[in-house]
């Protein structure tokens, strides 16, 4: 038991390295025309971008899938993305984009920290020059906006 909930943690911490490399490289790169649409205003609940999470409950799924067929620890591997995925939508939908009735001031320094990191990210509207790509993880405030100018005068 344990055991299983190590992998599960570990498959957690392993997933913001692997969701901020998706974000920078796939979802600002050759897949922006799924991800375009959440750097721009939007109306409804739903955006293209949601795809992403779409794919992510298919991996979660078949890492059960598997687990269950023969190798019982991709279970938790599965729990785990699975996991990942609902701490995005809590941290990402719910409390930096406000897309739930109700909107808690962000008192608490790490959360408050990671809204104004994202903050920054959504300050260029297009593919290129953006800045913090985690979700979990947010370089300091300072850095960050030193390197927005930095960008931009290139
Ligand atoms: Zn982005
Ligand atoms: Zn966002």
């Amino acid at each position: 038991m344990l055991f299983n909930i190590a992998v599960l943690l570990a498959t957690l911490v392993a997933m913001e390295g692997v969701g901020t490399l998706a974000h920078k490289y796939i979802m600002h790169g050759w897949g922006w025309w799924l991800h375009r649409s959440h750097h721009r205003p939007h109306l409804g609940m739903l955006e293209t971008n949601d795809f992403y999470l779409l794919a992510l409950a298919l991996v979660a799924t078949a890492l059960v899938a598997l687990g269950k067929a023969g190798y019982p620890p991709l279970q938790w591997v599965g729990g785990g993305v699975a996991g990942y995925g609902l701490l995005y939508v809590v941290a990402h939908d719910g409390l930096f984009h406000r897309h739930w009735p109700r909107h808690p001031r962000l008192l608490q320094p790490y959360l408050k920290r990671l809204y104004r990191a994202h903050r920054l990210h959504h300050a260029i509207k297009e593919r290129t020059g953006s800045v913090s790509f985690g979700f979990f993880y947010a370089p300091p405030f300072e850095a960050l906006k030193r390197q927005l100018r930095e960008r931009r005068r290139d």
